[in-house]
């Protein structure tokens, strides 16, 4: 018996070694691709002056040259650290794999990527270092901020858009909400969904995405569950543009905003309990 059960254990050490190294193979191409760009990005970041292009194209001579320009001086200060992320942006990843989504993250066509990904077994993947900028937001806004993918890191779950999350991908998920909320003390406020810094264009994390339990440990906003009904001046939209949506388009944004907070409304009218949940959002936010 404990021969055998040995012998399972072993097998079971040995496929889990071979799938390792199956898929340490598999990305290595990819992997020293990664680590030459962060190469060559920390050569930019190691450049004092403005590049030579950048100078030549707004008309200056170039700063190679010591002392060849009397108007500017390079003084290295000692204060200084790196920039951080202050948001976190979730998505689904609206397709059927895990493998499917690491391809598509690591083929150069694609344009596309996360920091992160988890798995429907919880398994986190990163991708890149959380200082690096990511391409996961696309064109979108929230509040003043237009470069999303600058000032957030991007959280991907495997998910196809229709089925439920797991409970391992959230309790996961949550695990590793609260180590990025430390590291880079983010906001509550800053976790959102890429639906809603893109209404009219996407849709994910979707209505299946547990929101509510998010906001319960600290990511994301959530109404209260006593509400008031706003007063007759308080507009809506502007409601909206407070929290952040981009009102440009105003039903996508009502559409967004509900699909986030009431996905059980799937119209752009504006009912009681909606403008509510809206008001005391709204009030949350400009009293933070
Ligand atoms: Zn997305």
């Amino acid at each position: 018996m404990l021969k055998h059960i040995c012998s399972y254990g072993y097998m079971v050490l040995m496929l889990f070694f071979l799938s390792a190294c199956a898929s340490k193979k598999k990305f290595a191409e990819t992997n020293k691709i990664y680590e030459k760009q962060v190469e060559q990005l920390a050569e930019v970041i190691k450049q004092p002056l403005p590049t030579p292009q950048h100078m030549a194209s707004a008309g200056l001579p170039s700063p190679g040259v010591e002392g060849q320009r009397k108007d500017f001086e390079w003084v290295g200060t000692v204060n200084f650290n790196m920039r951080k992320p202050n948001f976190v942006i979730l998505h689904h990843t609206a397709q059927d794999s895990i493998q499917q989504t690491l391809r598509t993250f690591t083929l150069e066509r694609t344009q596309v990527s996360a920091h992160y990904i988890i798995d429907k077994e919880g398994k986190v993947y990163q991708l890149l270092n959380d200082y690096l900028r990511a391409w996961h937001a696309g064109n979108g806004r929230w509040g003043s901020v237009t470069d999303m993918n600058s000032a957030s890191i991007g959280v991907e779950m495997d998910n196809n858009g229709v089925e439920p999350y797991t409970e391992p991908q959230i309790n996961n998920l949550l695990v590793l909400l609260d180590t990025l909320k430390a590291n880079y003390k983010i906001p509550s406020e800053n976790f959102i969904g890429h639906g809603d810094i893109a209404p009219g264009r996407k849709v994910d994390p979707g209505i299946n995405f547990p929101w509510k339990r998010l906001a319960e440990k600290g990511f994301g906003l959530w109404y209260d569950d006593v509400l008031q009904a706003p007063p007759t001046t308080f507009n809506p939209l502007d409601g909206l543009r407070i929290l952040g949506y981009d009102t440009r388009n105003a039903s996508a944004a009502i559409l967004a905003f509900k699909r986030h907070f009431i996905p059980e409304e799937t119209t752009e009218e504006w009912t009681p309990f909606a403008l509510s949940v809206l008001y005391n959002l709204y009030i949350k936010k400009t009293t933070l």
